[in-house]
């Protein structure tokens, strides 16, 4: 499963890093955005989920956004979620960087996550930027409007073809480069920039680990490679953590 070296490692660590990917929302129910999942009414969401499609067809682009919406918060967080609050909880050093939109790290309890791509349930407006809480728009016209500059409304989420706010990736950054452990959990390893991040890491001395039931392109870099799912593993982890203390 995991090594006793691993287990130690984390017991003296100060700095541990997170960072999760559409995988670790899987046992949730929550679909990936690759292979069959990767259309949506026969749509190609990597089409869809662009800046482009957001002003050229924006009840279209709306209609999947809800679609999305309404499907996400029906879901519950998993194990995997659970255990890391439960590490927020107890290590000072601890970081929680993700990749999903899915809010779910929040919903769990985690206190600080650095959301690289943004949070679907956020909405701002695409004009003058002003934020919406749930309820204070109106979300009744297929195309939602800013109640103080009438520009179409967007959720708070990083589309296809949009940079990473500056500020959430420099923190990550830091928090990669100082991290003792770093854990890349339930992701692909091929979106950049957070697919630099472990080799970061790595390149500051860090010990890797990869939680992935598949091999990917970061699997020959990693100093221990758990082929599992990632609610099961990090349970574990706290469980073994918990016998020790
Ligand atoms: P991905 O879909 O490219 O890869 C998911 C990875 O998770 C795969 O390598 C797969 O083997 C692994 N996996 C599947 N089940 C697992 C499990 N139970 N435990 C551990 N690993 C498991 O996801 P990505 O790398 O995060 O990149 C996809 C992009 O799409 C990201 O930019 C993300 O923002 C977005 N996205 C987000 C969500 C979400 O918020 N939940 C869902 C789909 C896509
Ligand atoms: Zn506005």
């Amino acid at each position: 499963m995991f090594s006793n070296k691993l287990i130690k490692r984390i017991l003296h660590a100060y700095s541990l890093t997170f960072m999760t990917g559409a995988g670790i929302s899987a046992e949730s129910g929550v679909p990936t955005f690759r292979g069959k999942d990767g259309l949506w009414q026969n749509h190609d969401v990597q089409q869809l989920a662009t800046p482009r499609a957001l002003e050229s067809e924006p009840e279209l682009f709306w209609e999947f956004y809800r679609w999305r919406r309404q499907l996400l918060a029906r879901v519950e967080p998993n194990l995997g979620h659970y255990a890391l609050v439960d590490l927020e909880n107890r290590y000072k050093g601890f970081t929680l960087i993700t990749q999903n939109v899915d809010n779910l790290h929040i919903k769990a309890g985690n206190r600080h996550v650095l959301e690289l791509h943004g949070n679907i349930t956020r909405t701002y407006c695409s004009k003058c930027g002003k934020e919406f809480a749930e309820g204070e728009y109106d979300d009744t016209p297929a195309v939602p409007k800013c109640t103080q500059c009438g520009g179409v409304l967007r959720p708070g989420v990083v589309l296809f073809g949009e940079s990473l706010p500056s500020a959430i990736l420099a923190e990550a950054q830091q928090a990669a480069a100082e991290s003792e452990v770093f854990f890349s959990v339930g992701t692909s390893s091929i979106v950049e920039p957070a697919a630099s991040l472990p080799y970061i890491a790595k390149a500051n001395g860090a010990y890797l680990v990869e939680i992935n039931p598949e091999e990917t392109p970061l699997s020959a870099h990693a100093d221990e490679v758990i082929r599992e799912k990632s609610g099961k593993i990090l349970a574990a982890i706290v469980l073994a953590l918990e016998r020790i203390a």
